[in-house]
Order: C-alpha cells, then sequence, then structure tokens
C-alpha cells in the first residue's frame, strides 16, 4: 500500500481514483468522509487520501494522476497573457500590463 494522492478536494480524488481504476491499478480512497471531522489531526491527515495497493505502481499512478489534473492545480507555473503576451509569475491572476484576466 502506498499512498499517491492527498487533496483537499473531494471532487478531485474521486477523479484520481477513477483515472486509476480505469488504467487497472487496484487503488482505494480514504477519509472521504471524514474531512473536518476529526479535530484533533492534522487538517491535511483527513483531507481524502488515494493509495495504490500495490507499490509498484505507484511511480505509474502518478504520471497519470499528473496528466490527469487541471492545469491550475499544479500551481507555480508562469503564464503568458493572452491579450498583450506579457510573461506573468504563477501568483498573479490578472495582467498587470492590460488587466486582462487569467
Ligand atoms: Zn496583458
Amino acid at each position: 500500500m502506498e499512498r499517491v494522492y492527498t487533496s483537499s478536494d473531494p471532487v478531485l480524488a474521486g477523479l484520481v481514483l477513477s483515472v486509476l481504476e480505469s488504467a487497472g491499478i487496484r487503488c482505494l480512497l480514504r477519509n472521504q468522509y471524514l474531512a473536518g471531522a476529526l479535530g484533533e489531526l492534522p487538517v491535511n491527515e483527513c483531507w481524502p487520501q488515494v493509495w495504490v495497493v500495490d507499490e509498484a505502481d505507484a511511480p505509474r499512478a502518478a504520471r497519470l494522476i499528473e496528466a490527469a489534473l487541471p492545469r491550475e492545480v499544479a500551481a507555480g507555473e508562469p503564464w503568458t497573457c493572452p491579450t498583450c503576451a506579457e510573461r506573468l509569475e504563477a501568483q498573479f491572476a490578472q495582467c498587470w500590463r492590460c488587466g486582462a484576466l487569467r
């Protein structure tokens, strides 16, 4: 058993689970119903977690997860303004030059 994915968002965890299942990787979801119920634990220990049953599948699972998730989840990448082509850092949601939204 190896944990391959943790998210505060149960929808994303469910997406990851279905991607892995459709690739034939045996996996399961933990903490699906526990979010917020265990005040004594660090919050990210209560988040939905996706585990692969066979640890040998973990590297393949990681690649599938990376390919499947929406781009904005992989935060930290600079972006280019579609209007004026200004290069912007990931933390800006709006172009400082022309005001276009990301
Ligand atoms: Zn711009």
